[in-house]
């Protein structure tokens, strides 16, 4: 109860709190032929020293909209997180709020210090050293020589490159250009910081430091928009989200659902994409093999078919196939991944491992694979799926199976844990 009360409390705190950003309909056009968005630039730019350049909605040949009328607002201390696929204009917007280029149309007003990391390294002259260029990128940022004098030894101490710090940044890897980048922009301590993917890089002890350093960056007040392909990440730091596609806000809102939205758009996507796996019972068969598999699919406790899974639910995964012959020692391997997860497999499981091999005859047959709690959280998987002789040789395999298992309010799990709850009173008073 009383959490919940704190809670209230917080968010009703946070909706009283100023707009540190506000982006009004902001348009961006680009021209994809760059001879002619050369001309373009030229034309525009004399048309406006002669002062008739208006400010033009239509878009002339080979321009496209890589921005369009995208409006929202920041406020202090919240962190915004944009998703959206690649060439949805992500990076455009960053650029404009950073001042980097100006949009065709629409305002962007900020109040206080504004920190792009935008690209890696971006900002850095190759062939200043590191040291000079911590001067010359921070004095960028707004900084006297005094403060970055003061907050030198920290951002050092932060980027982790040692002695290396003195050797021109050109020689630096990109993970240490990252670094560098990095401890520059949050050590300017700015009111609005923007991260373009960058957080990707670097080893996860690196990566857990930025996070620990975003979040007393947070604590302290600052803003941020984070741009990730990583959905995880986004759902931890951030409370609101964008979801843009081709230069339009498709859904702003809590993250959770701004991102669900995203990917369950991604998914769709890719089932449009591929030939229909689920059915496999269209599959051609080939008469070369000894065992063909004719279907994937999942049963409930019922031995219903269901196409939707629960995480937590008893699940039965079944392999329909066909033995032409008799074949020994049958095993059967399957490999799970999450569909646009970091981690290579979430789960790999064989027959053979569980003891379990069979000896067929001709005919039909389905293994059925019993999960008494489906353990899978909520998001969308692949399978890789194998049948085999004497498990090293292949009788058949199916490249990629996609599904999707469902639940609540799971986004932050690794995994469904079983589970019951009691209050046991231990004694009065
Ligand atoms: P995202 O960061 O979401 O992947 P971008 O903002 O980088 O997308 O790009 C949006 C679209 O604008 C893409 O189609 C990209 O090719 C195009 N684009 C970006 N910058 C330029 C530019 N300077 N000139 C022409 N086209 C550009
Ligand atoms: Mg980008």
């Amino acid at each position: 109860m009383t959490i919940s009360i704190a809670s209230q409390e917080i968010s009703e705190q946070q909706l009283d709190n100023e707009v540190v950003l506000s982006v009004e309909g902001v348009s961006k056009k680009f021209c994809r032929d760059l001879k002619r968005s050369l001309l373009y630039g030229v034309q525009d730019i004399a048309t406006e020293l002669v002062g008739i350049r208006q400010k033009s909605e239509k878009l002339r040949r080979d321009e496209f909209w890589a921005l369009k009328d995208v409006s929202f607002q920041l406020r202090r201390g919240e962190a915004l997180g944009l998703v959206g696929p690649n060439g949805s204009g992500k990076s455009t917007l960053l650029r404009i709020i950073s001042g980097l280029i100006k949009p065709d149309s629409g305002f962007v007003e900020i109040k206080g210090r504004i920190a792009p990391l935008i690209a890696l390294g971006a900002g850095f002259n190759p062939i200043l050293t590191g040291r000079e260029n911590i001067y010359a990128n921070m004095s960028i940022l707004g900084l006297s020589k005094k403060e970055i004098d003061e907050r030198f030894e920290a951002v050092l101490d932060f980027a982790e490159i040692g002695a290396a710090i003195d050797a021109p940044v050109q020689t630096y890897s990109s993970g240490m250009a990252a670094r560098l980048g990095f401890a520059c922009a949050i050590y300017t301590e700015p009111d609005i910081l923007l991260i373009d993917e960058v957080l990707a890089v670097g080893d996860i002890k690196f990566r857990a430091k930025c996070y620990r350093r975003l979040a007393k960056l947070r604590e302290q007040g600052t803003s941020f928009i984070l741009v990730s392909h990583n959905s995880h990440s986004i759902l931890s730091i951030c409370e609101s989200a964008i979801y843009l596609l081709k230069g339009k806000v498709v859904t702003v809102g809590n993250t959770d659902s701004v991102v669900d939205k995203y990917e369950k758009d991604l998914f769709s996507n890719e089932i449009k994409n591929q030939a229909k796996l689920l059915s496999l019972t269209d599959k051609y068969e080939s008469k070369q093999s000894d065992l063909n598999i004719t279907a994937l699919c999942f049963k409930d406790e019922q031995g219903n078919l269901t196409r939707s899974l629960l995480s937590g639910e008893t699940t039965y995964f079944c392999v329909e196939f066909k033995a032409y012959k008799e074949i020994e020692n049958v095993t059967l391997s399957f490999l799970i991944q999450e569909t646009f997860g970091e981690s290579e497999h979430v789960l790999c499981i064989n027959t053979q491992q569980d003891g379990e091999s069979w000896d067929i005859l001709p005919g039909y047959y389905e293994i059925q694979l019993k999960m008494p709690y489906l353990g899978l959280k909520p998001s969308f998987y692949t399978l890789k799926l194998s049948i085999s002789k004497n498990l090293y040789y292949m009788l058949d395999a199916v490249e990629s199976f996609k599904f999707t298992v469902e639940g609540k309010g799971m986004s932050q799990c690794l995994f469904y844990q079983p589970r019951t709850w009691k209050l046991v009173r231990s004694h009065n008073i």
